[in-house]
């Protein structure tokens, strides 16, 4: 049975050319579908709803959605049916699984998905939040509807500086002290909108831009940063490095130029690698990951747990900090599994003498756990979302709730599930990452007034 269309879409919109963006929303529990789709609307987008599996692929057929967020778990034809279904409709849309299965079931269901050529996004686990629902349809609307960038398009960027740095702040857990930030590249262009990081660093690693890219965020994040303290210490400072930098044994030497021009010690700066083929190399990529340790700066092995970090890389490689994966963060709590993984992470930390950082840390009762683990330092969007400069110098102004408080903590817990009449009273998503918000403010006010039904996005 299909239940509940928020907007009813006349036929003529849905031929060849069409340019609104829909989405399609599937669960058997009402409430979370109206969830879903209210958070959809604040965001200026149509979800249609359906509560019964077996009208997928008609709705499917006839809406052509963007995206479809599917939940995994459903009575009757279950999500792995779905997707079968689909990929024999020839389905286009991105679609997201949500569900409160164990992680390794709902990533089974993903490569499941990618195994029949369907377009698979990252999944979410279970409860949902209007920060997980908005992340999905934001990063999804900004790659379907800005204009695909080109290389060109990326280079012009670059050259002309508007690919920035944004910071997330870092916080010590046993002390609620931050200790420095992480740079993360930003483009928002007139021309082709807001794109995601996802997008762009793929795009300057094939297009052989990631050189430029990299000193250009690298030396404009060693000028805004060198000034920056916290609680009287200087802030330190995290910078991703692509993989397929290190194959040059000579790049240190322009990272240290840099470092110097700007009279940031090396000592202060933590360069995030995340693992990928360029690795396998490992006797090339070692020289430079040596010559950097020489020079003084820190390395830190990204996105531990996932598919391309090895152990035998922790083992080979002069790394001295672990970044564990936000896909086990994100389930801490409510899935032993990941608890269990996070655990021996860091004990493996532990035993090699190296940091353990948690990223995507999103609620007061992560935070806790994480600290409760032994995890060294965290960061999410519970402590701040990427900020521009001046949005970081004021976050530093404050003292947040770290560790949380009690009182926190039960707020926040309340706050996790989605409950029915809750965030439907018209909340807009808090979203602090200035791109997003101007993104956001933009997409509604490209609305026609009618359909303002919710609050005006502001800050
Ligand atoms: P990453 O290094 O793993 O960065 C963390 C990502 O998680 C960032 O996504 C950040 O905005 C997001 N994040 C932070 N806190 C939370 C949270 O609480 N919840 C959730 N759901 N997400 C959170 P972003 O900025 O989209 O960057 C994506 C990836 O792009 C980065 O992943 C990094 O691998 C790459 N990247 C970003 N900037 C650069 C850069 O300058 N150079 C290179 N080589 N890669 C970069
Ligand atoms: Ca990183
Ligand atoms: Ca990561």
């Amino acid at each position: 049975m299909m239940e509940e269309t928020s907007k009813e879409l006349p036929s003529e919109e849905l031929g060849a050319g069409r340019q609104t963006y829909r989405m399609l929303v599937v669960d058997d529990d009402m409430r979370i579908c109206r969830f879903v789709s209210r958070v959809a609307k604040n965001l200026g987008v149509d979800a249609t709803l359906v509560s019964d599996s077996r009208d997928v692929i008609d709705a499917d057929s006839r809406l052509r959605p963007d995206l479809i967020m599917l939940d995994l778990s459903m009575p009757g034809l279950d999500g792995v049916e779905v997707l079968r279904s689909l990929a024999g409709a020839r389905c286009m849309a991105v679609i997201c699984l949500f569900s409160g299965a164990d992680l390794e079931v709902i990533d089974g269901a993903v490569q499941l998905g990618r195994a029949l050529g369907l377009r698979m996004a990252s999944p979410l686990p279970k409860p949902l939040n209007v920060g997980k629902i908005t992340d999905v349809i934001i990063a999804h609307k900004g790659e379907c509807e800005g204009v695909e960038p080109t290389a060109r398009d990326l280079e012009d960027a670059i050259r002309e500086g508007r690919i920035r740095p944004h910071y997330q702040p870092k916080i010590e857990l046993s002390s609620g002290r931050m200790v420095g930030v992480e740079a993360l590249a930003r483009w928002e262009d007139e021309k082709v909108g807001f794109i995601p990081p996802s997008i762009f660093i793929g795009l300057a690693e094939e297009a052989g831009l990631i050189d430029s890219l990299t000193a250009c965020i690298t030396q404009r994040a060693f000028k805004e940063v060198v000034g920056l303290e916290g609680g009287g210490r200087k802030l330190g400072l995290a910078l991703n490095l692509s993989p397929l930098l290190l194959t040059d044994v000579r790049y240190p030497d322009r990272v240290l130029d840099w470092a110097r021009a700007e009279g940031v010690s090396p000592d202060r700066v933590t360069l995030e690698i995340t693992e990928n083929e360029a690795l396998k190399d490992r006797s090339r990529c070692l020289d430079t990951l040596v010559r950097f340790r020489l020079m003084g700066f820190h390395l830190s092995v990204d996105d531990f747990g996932t598919g391309f970090s090895s152990l035998a890389h922790l083992y080979a490689l002069p790394f001295e900090e672990i970044k564990i994966d936000r896909t086990f963060v994100a389930d801490l709590g409510r899935n032993e599994g990941a608890e269990t993984i996070v655990k021996a992470i860091v004990a493996l930390g532990r035993g090699l003498g190296q940091a353990v950082v948690a990223e995507g840390v999103e609620d007061a009762v992560t935070a806790r756990l994480l600290g409760q683990l032994g995890c060294d330092v965290a960061q999410g969007y519970y402590f701040c979302r990427p900020q521009e400069l001046e949005g970081l110098r004021s976050f530093i102004g404050k003292d947040g709730p770290w560790p949380p408080s009690a009182s926190t903590l039960a707020a926040s817990s309340s706050s996790a599930e989605p409950d029915e009449g809750e965030p439907g009273r018209g909340s807009a998503p808090v979203i602090e990452d200035q791109p997003a918000i101007r993104y956001l403010q933009r997409l509604w006010h490209q609305l026609d007034p009618a359909r303002r039904t919710g609050p005006a996005l502001s800050r």
